[in-house]
């Protein structure tokens, strides 16, 4: 998600920092660095694609388009699953024949185990506020959520309310 957000185009272009200066492939591998540490260095080429290519994903209208997408992201990718064994454990693996498109492979096998838990693709969503095209993930229990923080929730909210106090003064 965060790779969609700070690298996307879509998400850059709505907040009107397509000009500023991409954060730095070092500040992704400090977030989690036990997670990158399985990943080579990205240069800024693969992140811009990788997010472009996953926010659609978020902003599917339909179960049915965010499968669709899916599947064409693994086609993408050529990933393909396997098992994998250590002592007794056995695990299901996920290569990708495109060494370029590990990163990809990456994000769409974490898709995948999200919805693998919540099979709710609704859940996946593109923040309705004002200059914003963020993704986040709704894990609130009733599943409502429209906005990708409180800053924009709350900004909405003001905005909101400023406009029906105006409508009213005005009536
Ligand atoms: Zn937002």
């Amino acid at each position: 998600m965060h790779i969609v957000n700070e690298w996307g185009d879509a998400p850059r272009t709505e907040a009107h920092e397509g000009n500023e200066p991409y954060p730095t492939a070092e500040s992704l591998r400090a977030q989690s660095p036990q997670f990158w540490a399985h990943f080579p260095p990205f240069d800024e080429r693969t992140l811009v694609e990788t997010a472009n290519l996953i926010h659609p994903i978020f902003a599917a209208s339909s179960g049915r388009e965010c499968a669709d997408r899916l599947n064409e992201l693994i086609s993408e990718a050529q990933m393909s699953p396997a098992l994998a064994s250590e002592a007794w454990a056995v695990q299901e693996v996920w290569h990708t024949a495109r060494p370029d498109r590990v990163l990809l492979a990456g994000a769409t096998l974490s898709l995948i185990d999200h919805l693998r838990h919540e099979p709710d693709a609704s859940r996946l969503g593109v923040c309705e506020g004002d200059a914003c095209a963020d993704v986040y993930v709704d894990q609130s229990p009733a599943g409502r959520r429209q906005y990708c923080s409180l800053t924009c929730q709350n900004r909405n909210r003001t905005r909101a309310y400023r406009a029906h106090r105006r409508a009213a003064a005005q009536s």
